[in-house]
C-alpha cells in the first residue's frame, strides 16, 4: 500500500503539508510531492484533502 497525490486534482491548498505529522509533503514549483520512502501511512493527508487528490494505492 502506498499513498499517492494526484496533482491534476490538487488545488495546492496546502492542508496536507500543514497536517502531515512527520512533515514529508512539500510544494515544489506547482507540484505537491511526498517523500514516499519515509511515509508512515497514517492516512492523515488522505482524510484532510478537500479535493480527494490523495489516494491509497
Ligand atoms: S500518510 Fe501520513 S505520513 Fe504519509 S504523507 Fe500522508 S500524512 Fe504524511
Ligand atoms: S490537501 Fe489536497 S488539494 Fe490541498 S495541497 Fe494537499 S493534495 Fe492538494
Amino acid at each position: 500500500m502506498v499513498i499517492k497525490i494526484d496533482n491534476e486534482k490538487c488545488t495546492k491548498c496546502g492542508l496536507c503539508i500543514e497536517t502531515c505529522p512527520i512533515n514529508i509533503i512539500r510544494m515544489e514549483g506547482d507540484m505537491v510531492l511526498m517523500d514516499e520512502t519515509r511515509c508512515i501511512k497514517c492516512k492523515t493527508c488522505v482524510g484532510v484533502c478537500p479535493s480527494k487528490a490523495i489516494y491509497i494505492k
